[in-house]
């Protein structure tokens, strides 16, 4: 099921919602009960950024062992032939 984030454009009130396809859409805000909620646009381009930067980041690098990845990209490598290039 499709997760959406709805906005009430009137108090700012956020929330992401699980909807099948053909649930009607929410137009009510829960927080201030006006007719100013409406869907946005998901971030969907996030992601694909992220993998690329990563793919170019370890690239020359191939004993990264999976498992142990580090949250910070740039601690990584140690060991191995790309160490200190950054
Ligand atoms: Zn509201």
């Amino acid at each position: 099921m499709p997760i959406y984030e709805y906005r009430c454009s009137e108090c700012g009130f956020q929330k992401e919602f699980l909807q099948k396809h053909n649930d009607a859409k929410l137009t009510t805000c829960p927080d201030c009960g006006k007719e100013s909620f409406s869907k946005m646009l998901t971030a969907a381009g996030f992601q694909l950024k992220g993998s690329g930067w990563y793919a170019s980041d370890f690239k020359g690098c191939p004993a990264k062992p999976e498992a142990k990845a580090e949250p910070a990209p740039a601690q990584g490598c140690n060991g191995c032939a790309c160490a200190g290039n950054s």
